[in-house]
């Protein structure tokens, strides 16, 4: 039995797996598989549009957010972002709270100008800041609603920073309600909670658009996509069909709220754990921490190696800390049954009592 903890690509339901493969070799009962219709079809075009209306449903979002699924991945929103949001005499205000805030800070720069509104930077990104101060003329506030790498989470939402609000919600959308209209654009590779990698989710209030002289490049500009229904050009067609079964698992299972309800589950059964064995220790402020990604670590480091040989013995995956980071670091995402957790947590229990 194999527990996968990767932090992305990462962790699918089983019947996903299962349906995609299926599709690989006959779709819908064509005789075609899906990797050799044309996206303009009668056989695609529902798949589009199904997997577009649930992300509406799922989210429940209004008919100004338009829902777009785009090539390029987050780091491509990262620049694509301020290309259609932030002028060059412009700022824009961005939080920086870890690795992919700061990467998203760095392209901004590129449009406009970027002020911090808040910083955890001197703490080592352990935790998100506690006030934001966000000029009133910025074109928006960036957020990233969790840091994948440093194991925070924004538990409350800024919505009333006053200017558009625009996150990266890569490794933590869909998983847990959030009032997602008060949001001007949300973006989000699949590959973390919601399907393969090769698309991204981009949900964008359209009345943020369009403010700029700048020239957009045509697969660039938002409101291509929007006006072309998400296929200005070739989409990622799999990665999209795979988007598609992960959603109707979504839905199946009850929707974001029900799976809130499991995620914070074994969050709980993760993090009680934690606190409970002295043996291991996490950095992360504990009002801060992510209900996706939890990092922990071990002051011995000959142990730290003990835990992940005993860890990869028993079938358990994507454990390790990320380079930048150490320690460990696993990732719950929706698909993440709690079976899987509390077999981690039976596992750092006996290693604790073993060694404490
Ligand atoms: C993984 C991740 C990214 C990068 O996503 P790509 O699809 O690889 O570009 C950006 N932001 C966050 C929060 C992430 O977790």
């Amino acid at each position: 039995m194999i527990h996968n903890f990767n932090a992305g690509p990462s962790v699918l339901p089983k019947e996903v797996f299962k349906k995609a493969s299926q599709a690989v070799l006959d779709f819908n009962n064509t005789g075609l598989s899906i990797l050799e219709i044309g996206h303009r079809t009668s056989l695609f075009q529902p798949v589009m549009d199904e997997a577009r209306a649930l992300v509406r449903e799922l989210m429940e979002l209004d008919s100004d957010h338009e829902v777009l699924l785009l090539h390029g991945g987050a780091t491509t929103q990262f620049m694509q972002v301020p290309m259609n949001l932030l002028g060059e005499d412009e700022l824009a205000s961005y939080t920086e709270t870890g690795t992919w805030a700061v990467k998203a800070i760095k392209e901004a720069k590129l449009f406009g100008h970027v002020e911090i509104a808040g910083s955890t930077k001197a703490g080592n990104f352990t935790s998100i800041p506690e006030e934001l101060s966000v000029s009133a003329t910025a074109a928006y506030l960036h957020i990233t609603t969790n840091e994948t790498i440093a194991g925070t989470q924004w538990h409350a939402i800024p919505y009333e920073c006053g200017v558009p609000l625009v996150a990266d919600m890569s490794s933590d959308i869909l998983s847990r309600r959030l009032d997602f209209n008060r949001f001007d654009v949300i973006y989000a590779g699949a590959q973390k909670n919601m399907g393969a990698a090769g698309v991204n989710l981009v949900v964008v209030n359209k009345n943020v658009l369009g403010k700029l002289s700048r020239p957009i490049p045509t697969i660039l500009d938002y409101r291509n996509h929007i006006a072309e229904g998400s296929m200005l050009n070739t989409p990622p067609v799999f990665a999209i069909y795979v988007m598609l079964l992960t959603l109707r698992w979504l839905k199946e299972q009850g929707g974001v709220d029900a799976i809130e309800q499991c995620n914070n589950a074994k969050a709980e059964l993760f993090y009680t754990t934690l606190d409970s064995l002295p043996l291991f220790k996490g950095p992360v402020a504990v009002e801060d921490r992510s209900k996706m990604n939890a990092v922990f670590v071990m002051d011995n480091k000959e142990l730290e190696a003990a835990f992940l040989d005993l860890c990869k013995k028993e079938g358990m995956v994507g454990v390790k800390g990320h380079r930048s980071v150490g320690g460990f670091r696993i990732s719950m995402y929706n698909a993440l049954t709690i079976d899987s957790v509390k077999a981690l947590t039976d596992l750092m229990k006996h290693f604790a009592q073993q060694n404490g």
